[in-house]
């Protein structure tokens, strides 16, 4: 993924609402300019953007410290932008480690929160000052015991959840049963749990997945101080706050009120932290595409794009989300058309019943809420080159934050 500051006057996009909510939104002749510079296919990142997510996440949940993940979108400017607005970040993995020290990210504002590292992993998180660690089971918990006088663990909890796109608690986290005998056991092992931690999986569908999982881990840390243990200051409440991929979405003040309602439960003693990822940069990526070539099939005009599953639409295929794809002409004139990618395998289909006017090769195809899981999965096969992401809205100067 290359980057490119965009030197022009083009410092930001307009931002139009959707559900109180919003997505980026070029106008067509910034479009026309962005391409004639940098050609296509492109993703135009729009860290305005990303400011209001980070703003809008945080009035929904105050008192929350926002971590954000960086593996749906793992680019410098969104880290730049969300340090320079307080935020803290969730890192997975060594590229993440190495992205935000590149950037200058003090290491107290990160955690590391893969529940299944290596040896090496662990050193390479240490080695940049990253101590707080998650942990699922009684294995990895004693891949901690060479540095029990360093870190800090949170205990990853499952709670299933069958209504979202991406389900993460069949993957990681104990059972809520097995806690106490997991939090015990570091205990004898002289490991600190200074909290638990879940993940109800992404773009939930409702904040009563996590207020039930919010009470069931204030259960859990009574037992833990009932049990004559050290007291959990911490809880993690993940990431999986939704955008509006769909109409059907709710605004996130609103999804989020009984998050809230649940978190005023807790003892006021421990800290909440959650892990956005989606939220923070879906609406932020508009891609543009271009028409390589068409033809009349079964009645419907096909349209290969310079663009497409393999490449920025992987998200169709690995996130099942949604995307607003239009053309840049408009028309009332509209045709059922369909809309494939580059790529010489039948697969590579974007959308197979889109209403498009006539477009000729050559013409633009926008695509708006497109900031997450989109670049981060796409490929070259074929070798196609993956889109460049063109960031606009970036600020020159950053606020000095203290950690
Ligand atoms: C992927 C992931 C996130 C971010 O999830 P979103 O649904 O994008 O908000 C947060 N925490 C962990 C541990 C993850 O794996």
């Amino acid at each position: 993924m290359s980057v490119t500051n965009l030197e022009t006057n083009l410092t930001s996009t307009i931002v139009s609402p959707i559900n109180g909510d919003i997505a980026a939104s070029l106008s067509n002749s910034t479009v026309d300019a962005l391409v004639s510079q940098y050609g296509t296919p492109l993703m135009v990142l729009d860290c305005d953007v990303v400011r209001h997510q980070y703003r809008a996440l945080q009035d929904a949940l105050p008192n929350v410290e926002l971590h954000y993940a960086l593996k749906p979108l793992p680019h410098p400017a969104v880290v730049k932008t969300l340090l320079a607005e307080g935020a803290y970040f969730d890192l997975a993995t060594n590229g993440e480690v190495d992205l935000v020290q590149s950037v200058g990210v003090p290491s107290e504002r990160t955690i590391q929160t893969h529940p299944i590292k290596r040896d090496s992993d662990i050193q390479h998180a240490l080695r940049y000052g990253c101590n707080v660690f998650v942990v699922d089971n009684a294995n990895e918990l004693e891949k901690f015991i060479p540095y029990k006088d360093q870190v800090e663990l949170l205990l990853r909890v499952s709670f299933p959840n069958a209504d979202v796109l991406a389900d993460l608690s069949k993957k990681f986290g104990c059972k809520p049963e097995q806690a106490l005998e997991l939090i015990n056991y570091a205990f004898e092992l002289g490991i600190r749990i200074k909290g638990l931690s879940f993940h109800v999986g992404s773009q939930t569908r409702s904040g009563e997945k996590y207020s039930l999982a919010i009470l069931r881990c204030n259960e859990i840390m009574k037992q833990v101080t009932d049990a004559g243990l050290p007291a959990l200051s911490t809880l993690d409440i993940g990431g999986g706050f939704p955008v509006h991929y769909t109409p059907d979405v709710l605004p996130i003040n609103v999804f989020c009120a009984p998050i809230r309602d649940a978190l005023a439960l807790l003892p006021e003693t421990v800290r909440v932290i959650a892990e956005p990822g989606r939220f923070l940069v879906a609406p932020s990526v508009t891609n543009i595409a271009a028409v390589m070539g068409q033809a009349e099939r079964n009645g419907q005009t096909w349209y290969y794009l310079d663009d497409g599953i393999y490449g920025s639409f992987s998200g169709l295929m690995f996130d099942e989300a949604k995307y607003q794809t239009k053309s840049l002409i408009q028309s009332d004139d509209v045709y059922s058309s369909v809309l494939a990618g580059p790529t010489c395998d039948s697969i590579d289909v974007i959308t197979d019943n889109i209403m498009l006017p006539k477009l000729n090769n050559g013409d633009l195809v926008v695509s708006t809420m497109m900031g997450a899981y989109c670049s981060c999965t796409a490929t070259d096969f074929n070798f196609f080159k993956k889109a460049e992401v063109i960031v606009v809205g970036e600020e020159t100067m950053f606020a000095s934050i203290s950690a």
